[in-house]
């Protein structure tokens, strides 16, 4: 059991939800603006170096933007598998408390903090 309540637990897969269309229409928008920019570098080739750096920085923000969407998707299908709630290490519930600050969490705060201090390799 993942000890949440119907209302919580709908509440979480409304959120998880809402982030998942902000999170696509984020990287659709990272996208086009890469584009964009890509067209506006190889346009100007010799134009400075500051167009270069904001490509990248488009960049990274679509791999970040892209990273999370994967993380909410994962939550997701862990809501469609009836997992959901529980953490991917233990087995535990993780909590309503936790899930509400990050609806997405794979893992328990416990197991957390152990995989931050000891990051797989
Ligand atoms: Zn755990």
């Amino acid at each position: 059991m993942n000890g949440l309540d119907q209302q919580q637990y709908e509440g979480l897969l409304a959120a998880l939800e809402q982030a998942q269309q902000h999170l696509l229409a984020q990287v659709e928008m990272d996208v086009a603006t890469a584009d964009t920019s890509l067209q506006q570098l190889e346009a100007s080739p010799s134009d400075n170096a500051s167009k270069r750096v904001l490509h990248q920085l488009v960049q990274e923000s679509a791999q970040h933007n892209s990273q999370q969407l994967r993380v909410v998707r994962h939550a997701l299908a862990k809501c469609g598998e009836g997992s959901y709630g529980l953490c991917e290490n233990c087995g535990e519930a993780i909590g309503y408390a936790r899930l509400n600050a990050r609806p997405e969490a794979r893992f328990c705060f416990r197991c957390q903090s152990m995989i931050e201090k000891h990051p797989p390799h």
